[in-house]
C-alpha cells in the first residue's frame, strides 16, 4: 500500500515524526509527501533524504495558501522546482480551489499560477498532482490540453461521477481516494463506479482523520484500501495490489 499524498513534514508531527514514520513503514510500501510552497518543498526534500527509498517528495504550490503570493515568491518556487526536477516524483499539490477562494480576481490569479506549474510538468514530463475543489470539470478541461504530462492525478477527488467518467477515458489519469471514504457518503457512492485502474490511495495527513480532533497519519491508508474493497466487493489483496502498482507506475517508485 502507498500513501500517495500527505504532509508529515508539518509541525503537527514535530514531536513524534519518527514514530509516525515507523508505523507507516510497518504497513506500507511507500509514502509521498507533498510540499505546498517554496519553504515547505525544501522541508519535504530534507525529510525525504533521511528516509530514502521509502518517503518520496513532490513539490507544490498550494492554491489556497499561495493566493497572496508575489511574483518574486512564485518565481523563486519555479526556480527551486526546476533545480530539483530530478529529485521529485511529481509536481503538486498545485491546482484550483473554488471552495475557499470565491473572489473572481483571485480565482483568475489562481488559474495563472496553476497554468505556470502545468507548463513545467508538461515541459519536463513530470506527473501532475492536483488539488482541485469545486472546479473539477474546469481543471480537467485545462489539463487535457497538455499532452506531454505523463500522469495526471486528482488528489482527494470529490467531483461528479460525470467528470470522473471523463477522467477515466484517459489511461494516464488517476483519482486518489483517502481515509475520508470511511465516513463520507458522497465518496462511498462515487467509488462504486470508479475503476481500480484509475485509483490511487492517500491520507492527506494530518487532515481527513476519522474525527476532526484526530490527527491522521499515513498508516491509516489501510482503512481507505479496506473501504474500497468492501464497497467494490473485491478482496483487500486485489485492491491493494492494483492501487499499489498504479502508484508505482505513476511515480516511478
Ligand atoms: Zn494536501
Amino acid at each position: 500500500m502507498i500513501d500517495t499524498h500527505c504532509h508529515i513534514d508539518f509541525e503537527e508531527y514535530d514531536k513524534d515524526r519518527s514514530e509516525v514514520i515507523a508505523r507507516a513503514k510497518d504497513k506500507l510500501d511507500a509514502v509521498i509527501v507533498s510540499g505546498i510552497g517554496y519553504e515547505s518543498n525544501q522541508g519535504v526534500l530534507n525529510l525525504c533524504s533521511k528516509y530514502e527509498g521509502f518517503i518520496y517528495p513532490s513539490f507544490g504550490y498550494h492554491p489556497v495558501s499561495s493566493q497572496n503570493c508575489s511574483d518574486e515568491e512564485l518565481k523563486q518556487a519555479h526556480t527551486h522546482l526546476i533545480d530539483n526536477i530530478n529529485n521529485i516524483v511529481a509536481i503538486g499539490e498545485v491546482g484550483m480551489d473554488y471552495f475557499y477562494v470565491k473572489d473572481k480576481a483571485l480565482r483568475e490569479k489562481q488559474k495563472e499560477i496553476f497554468l505556470s506549474f502545468i507548463e513545467i510538468a508538461n515541459d519536463y514530463k513530470v506527473p501532475l498532482l492536483m488539488h482541485v475543489r469545486d472546479c473539477e470539470k474546469k481543471a480537467l478541461n485545462i489539463v487535457l490540453d497538455y499532452e506531454d504530462i505523463p500522469y495526471v492525478i486528482f488528489h482527494c477527488y470529490s467531483g461528479s461521477l460525470k467528470t470522473a467518467r471523463r477522467i477515466m477515458e484517459k489511461d494516464n489519469y488517476f483519482m486518489s481516494f483517502s481515509t475520508m471514504l470511511c465516513y463520507s457518503k458522497a465518496h462511498q457512492e462515487l467509488i462504486k463506479n470508479i475503476s481500480l485502474d484509475h485509483i490511487l490511495t492517500e491520507t492527506d495527513s494530518p487532515y481527513l482523520a476519522m474525527t476532526k480532533e484526530e490527527r491522521n497519519e499515513p498508516a491509516n491508508v489501510v482503512k481507505a484500501v479496506k473501504k474500497i474493497a468492501e464497497i467494490q466487493n473485491e478482496d483487500i489483496e486485489t485492491v491493494d495490489s492494483i492501487t499499489t502498482n498504479n502508484a508505482r507506475k505513476v511515480f516511478k517508485i
